[in-house]
């Protein structure tokens, strides 16, 4: 059934049977083909001959014209009724019609796809270029003078925002020290007694003529 189909197909298309198209075309052309008709199958090449589920379309590399058609309208065909292994309900003359059509529909538009490819490919370049032309601008000027000058700016910058972070902890610190060194002498002056003798295990007495003094003594 399917072989009959098969040579009939190459008798009503025997043009497009011969035109091989590259891989790069293909795709170019199949995801045209897919935004038209609206199917979401992926593309694969690498095989012997064109195959179609519900989820893929395979092609072997640089295929002929026809057999992408052939296997985009298999996946059209798919999408409305689901996947057929043998192919016998899917090689029928709804099929020949709607190659036919998809032949017109990609001779109708394959020469603007294509200048609209070659566009983009070009507009691509250009945008290539000119980042590499502005990576190359910058980096002669990180290599000049000025552009040392400005760098080390940018360092002696940072380095001055650290060392300004670096007095405000020292600040801190101190004003911390201070505080407790004040506690500290408000307690001697007081004779409060806070800590034992590390020697004798007796409290510390305060001394009647030099307070502050003795006690600290006493306390190392
Ligand atoms: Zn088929």
């Amino acid at each position: 059934m399917s072989l009959l189909y098969y040579s009939k197909e190459r008798e009503l298309f025997p043009k497009e049977f011969e035109e091989h198209i590259t891989d790069g075309v293909a795709q170019l052309f199949f995801e045209r083909i897919k935004a038209h008709y609206k199917f979401r199958h992926g593309l694969e090449f690498g095989y012997r001959r064109g195959l179609c589920n519900l989820y893929r379309v395979s092609l072997p590399h640089n295929p002929p014209l026809a057999f992408l058609i052939h296997e985009c309208c298999h996946a059209i065909q798919f999408k409305k009724w689901g996947f057929n292994r043998n192919g016998e309900r899917a090689h029928t003359k709804k099929h020949t019609i709607l190659m036919r059509r998809m032949f017109l529909y990609v001779q109708n538009h394959r020469a603007y796809w294509t200048d609209l490819d070659k566009a983009q490919a070009e507009r691509r370049r250009l945008s290539y270029q000119n980042k590499l032309n502005k990576a190359q601008e910058l980096r002669s000027f990180k290599d000049s003078h000025q552009g040392k000058i400005e760098n080390l700016r940018k360092r002696e910058k940072s380095a001055l925002t650290r060392i300004k972070r670096g007095n405000s902890i020292l600040k801190g610190i101190r004003r911390k020290i201070k505080y407790y060194e004040k506690r500290q002498e408000e307690q001697t002056k007081g004779g409060v007694v806070v800590k034992l003798c590390p020697q004798e295990l007796l409290p510390v007495p305060p001394c009647p003529v030099h307070p502050m003094i003795m006690t600290l003594g006493a306390l190392q």
